[in-house]
């Protein structure tokens, strides 16, 4: 069986990730109506600290392009980590096609909370998990 398969650039992305995406694609195409959504793996450089493991990233005048970059590092995260972030990223994109740049990062744990019917939590690293952690965002980060 083939472990990782080549991004849209070429590189790997974690086995993990794109079952994640395949189990909820038909989610993902319901409440981001019109998007194109690619999750590609970005360089290390793009997420120096340890709790960086994904950004989402789009141009304004082309809100429903989304690409989703995840760390390298997302290679040797649990499923569990990789479902929290991917929800909590694509929390954002919910926000994102629908004209709301404007939007904290506790809006974007919302709406992935709705989106997948989930709970998103902190773990130990605060990172977003589906497994145990803290919830909600907890206050020492980003809001
Ligand atoms: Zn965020």
């Amino acid at each position: 069986m083939k472990r990782n398969r080549p991004s849209r650039r070429g590189r790997v992305v974690h086995d993990g990730v794109q079952a994640f995406l395949q189990a909820h694609r038909a989610t993902i195409a319901r409440e981001l109506p019109g998007a194109r959504v690619t999750v590609r793996e970005g360089p290390a450089s793009a997420f120096p600290q340890a709790r960086d493991h994904a950004r989402t990233m789009y141009d304004t005048r082309h809100p429903k392009v989304l690409v989703i970059e995840v760390a390298p590092r997302m290679m040797r995260s649990s499923r569990a980590r990789i479902a929290g972030v991917l929800m909590h990223e694509l929390g954002h994109a919910w926000w994102i096609v629908r004209g709301v740049d404007d939007h904290t990062e506790r809006d974007a744990d919302t709406a992935a909370r709705r989106m997948f019917r989930a709970s998103i939590r902190y773990d130990r690293g605060l990172v977003q998990t589906t497994g145990p952690g803290r919830s909600p965002r907890p206050r020492e980060l980003p809001q």
